[in-house]
């Protein structure tokens, strides 16, 4: 059974703006998965209607097999949520967020005290565990939030945009702690526009822009993809049969233009060396780009602009 089903997800915010334009969404139990996209895709929003802190305005949405709209409760046992604001009372000391939290669950306050230390030892927050939450780094907060969200045991955990603003090291052991919880058999979905992290983290990918899916692929062969360019060549001649050029994946796309893939490895040079020694000459020749390639760059210019 997936961990997560979403039908037709819609939601047009009261001034009018269709933020989702009906999503469809399946995530299999122990999947890695990211919601990739740019600022404003509309990621905040489905996580938010998966957490029901916005109310969907069409779809059908079901957790583990619990529909969101009937079974509700279910649905927010298996769930645990980092969301992107912190969203907890800032006197309050650390192991006292985690603790009340196990209590909204229904978890006993002796066993609620040993889960909270276990998740900040796990999450290196033990030492301050004293601290007032207005007094800890934002680093420090973001691992709290995700102290607190795992501390009823969630099989489905949904984070939005866990490592926005947290410096690089904290960064890395975020991402060591999710995938030891991933191994151990947790179902992850993050959002977030750094390529890197969903590269680095996720099995599967759904990119999502302008409320819209527009793919969903696992990681190994959208990065394959981007591995390898595609140039449109204009030719003097006409082709009369496909030329054989050593090494290159050709495709003939009228009688006077080809297309070929050039994978990181391989160089324009040679590719002229191949063309000429064929006698065939170009007249011109541009880079293909598809959406999601264009997307992609895209968002990786974003990555670098907020890394830096
Ligand atoms: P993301 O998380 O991918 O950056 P969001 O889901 O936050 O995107 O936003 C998607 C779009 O919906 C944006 O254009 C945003 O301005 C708009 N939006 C978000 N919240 C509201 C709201 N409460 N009212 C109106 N528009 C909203």
């Amino acid at each position: 059974m997936p961990a997560l089903v979403a039908r037709q997800l819609r939601k047009t915010y009261r001034n009018g703006y269709e933020a989702l334009k009906g999503i469809d969404l399946i995530v299999e139990e122990g999947d890695f998965f990211a919601l990739l996209g740019p600022n404003g895709a509309g990621k905040s929003t489905l996580i938010g209607i998966l957490t029901s802190l916005v109310n969907k305005t069409g779809g059908s949405v079901e957790v583990f097999g619990h529909d969101l709209d009937r079974e509700p409760e279910q649905v927010k046992s298996l769930l645990g949520v980092v969301p992107q604001e912190f969203n907890f009372n800032l006197f309050l000391p650390v192991v006292e967020v985690v603790i009340n939290q196990a209590g909204y669950f229904g978890i006993p306050r002796v066993e609620a005290r040993e889960r909270a230390e276990f998740f900040l030892r796990k999450l290196d927050l033990w030492e301050r565990r004293k601290s007032e939450m207005r007094l800890l780094s934002g680093g420090m907060k973001r691992r709290l939030m995700i102290a607190r969200a795992l501390v009823h045991r969630p099989r489905l955990l949904i984070l939005d945009e866990p490592t926005a603003g947290v410096d690089i090291e904290i960064r890395r052991s975020m991402w060591t702690y999710l995938r030891e919880l991933n191994t151990a058999g947790t179902t992850i979905i993050l959002t977030t526009h750094y390529l890197e992290e969903a590269e680095s983290l996720c099995r599967s990918i759904a990119i999502i822009d302008q409320g819209r899916i527009e793919a969903v692929t696992d990681t190994a062969s959208l990065l394959a993809g981007l591995d390898t360019e595609t140039f449109v060549l204009n030719l003097k001649q006409r082709i009369v049969d496909l030329p054989v050029l050593g090494g290159f994946v050709i495709e003939v796309i009228d009688d006077s233009t080809i297309e070929v893939q050039i994978s990181r490895e391989q160089s324009i040079n040679a590719l002229f060396d191949a063309l000429s020694s064929n006698n065939i000459e170009v007249i011109s020749l541009r880079n293909k780009q598809n959406r999601l390639e264009k997307l992609f760059l895209d968002m990786v210019d974003q990555g670098r602009g907020k890394v830096a």
